[in-house]
């Protein structure tokens, strides 16, 4: 052997040896959660559940709903994961400040939510639908499984995340595709924190926050016992873990109907109201169309880009030639105002309730890195019209009466829209009429009440036409009167009720 070989050799050893004894935290992190072996892992507990984007107050939390027999089983190796709880209702000491727990959110998937993965396709199973696609869930669950502690370790060991020490430990900072990735050690190199984005069509890069503590031994398996995930500025799943399974069987298949499913292509259906108004739906958010002398109104612009991007088209379809000036937002929902921002690179003024304003600016001034929109591209600046109690759009000849609700339960500030002449009310959420055939509720629906009491205190009662942002038609106010209790059915609403019976 010469010298420069043996050199090299003791080069090798050395650095072999520099190695061994710098053992990365994260190893030592996995080592201690015996994550090379943990193929897959139950977590059960109980605790409280958000719905992301379904807040009372813009300043509140998501409406938050107790959950028992919470269960997560993740399969690493399929990237698969089994999310189930069971919501109940909560006592007064657990309602939140500011959310307006709401009953409504029992029928969300049931009382047994079943939330499932499988690499790129995702779909819920409720007590109608086995094979329920959600398409718009898949990074929010991956998000989720790489926010578990062997998850997120698996994900950093795969991709050589870097390691730093801190005065507290250690932390990591590193990117999978367009998607970054932070997680924070303690001491004892106990995973503390991940954060991670996603994009939404509101937040835009939206930071999901996965909060680790009281770390404890479950039958052998090292695991935190509370994990406090935050979505957006607030908590989405907070949990006090009580089993942790390591390799049980995860038997995570995907249905037949998942596997075959192809997105249902954009649809807007148009239905003439009056002179120049349209209701224009879509599988299950529609919006209304006003054809002013020289310009377009449109209200409301629910779910996503694509959805405002069809419905532009289809305004610009039936009225050619005339810019849409205003775009009235009923609410901050996401499902109602995912699609606003596209409205703004078209050059339309926001009009929403004073109080949104502030929220709207916040939110669209976050950076959209992930997936930029036609607003992030051209940097259109939003422009906004706040309406205090009642604001009306006129162009000398239509008058477009939009007035803030009172003493609602599903959002703090709400709107609904009057065209006095034409005698058509346009309302989101709160009211959809049935199907025609479907028989008359057995009791009051609240929210009919709540829109008929809005309706006669702001003296917007002469209508004929409701056009609900959701459902399947448009309503008649005889329908309103009848789902709010004030008028006995009658011709096709009786027959319907005595077959009920
Ligand atoms: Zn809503």
């Amino acid at each position: 052997m010469n010298k420069v070989l043996l050199r090299g050799a003791f080069l090798v050893a050395a650095l072999a040896l520099s190695a061994c004894e710098k053992e990365s935290g994260i190893d030592i992190a996995a080592k201690n959660m015996a994550v090379a072996t943990t193929n897959t892992i139950q977590i059960v507990g109980n605790g409280t559940w958000g719905m992301v984007g379904q807040q009372f107050s813009n300043s509140g939390a998501w409406a938050q709903i107790p959950v028992s027999n919470y269960s997560m089983t993740i399969d690493y190796a399929a990237g698969a994961s089994h999310v189930q709880m069971t919501r109940t209702e909560p006592s007064d000491a657990d309602k939140i400040p500011n959310t307006a727990f709401r009953k409504e959110y029992f029928g969300f998937l049931g009382a047994n939510g079943e939330e499932y993965l499988s690499g790129t396709s995702a779909w819920n199973v409720t007590a109608t639908n086995p094979a329920a696609v959600q398409a718009a869930a898949v990074a929010d669950r991956t998000a989720a499984v790489h926010s578990t502690p062997h998850g997120f370790l698996k994900l950093a060991i795969a991709n050589k995340a870097p390691y730093r020490e801190t005065r507290r430990g250690g932390d990591t900072t590193f990117t999978v595709g367009n998607q970054k990735f932070y997680g924070r050690f303690n001491a004892q190199h106990d995973l503390e924190l991940v954060q991670t984005w996603i994009d939404n069509p509101v937040l835009g890069d939206m930071l999901i926050q996965t909060q680790f503590a009281d770390y404890k031994v479950y039958g052998g398996a090292r695991f935190p016992s509370r994990i406090t995930r935050i979505v957006g500025d607030h908590p989405q799943l907070r949990l006090t873990v009580t089993g942790v399974k390591a390799n049980a069987p995860a038997a995570i298949t995907v249905p037949d109907e998942v596997k075959n499913y192809q997105a249902p292509p954009i649809v807007v259906a148009e239905e003439l109201l009056a002179p120049g108004v349209w209701h224009l739906r879509g599988g299950s958010h529609h919006s209304l169309l006003i054809d002013q002398a020289d310009h377009l109104i449109i209200v409301e612009a629910p779910q996503t880009e694509a959805r405002s991007m069809a419905v532009i088209a289809k305004a610009k379809e039936l009225v050619p030639g005339k810019p849409i000036r205003f775009v009235v937002n009923t609410h901050t929902h996401f499902d109602h105002s995912g699609g606003l921002r596209a409205y703004v690179a078209e050059g339309a003024t926001v009009v929403t309730h004073a109080v949104n304003e502030e929220f709207y600016k916040k939110a669209w001034a976050a950076p959209r890195t992930m997936n930029p929109d036609a607003m992030a591209k051209n940097k259109a600046a939003p422009k906004f019209q706040p309406v205090p109690d009642k604001y009306t759009l006129s162009d000398g000849k239509r008058a477009v009466d939009i007035y803030s609700m009172r003493g609602l339960t599903h959002a703090e500030a709400m709107l609904m829209v009057h065209l006095p002449t034409e005698k058509v009310l346009a309302i989101a959420d709160i009211y959809a009429p049935a199907p025609a055939d479907a028989p008359p509720p057995e009791a009051p629906i609240p929210g009919a009440v709540a829109l008929i009491e809005n309706m006669e205190r702001v003296g917007a009662v002469d209508v004929t036409k409701v056009a609900a942002m959701h459902g399947t038609r448009v309503g008649s106010v005889e329908d309103l009167l009848i789902d709010s209790g004030r008028m006995q059915p009658k011709g096709a609403k009786a027959k319907a009720k005595a077959k009920a019976k």
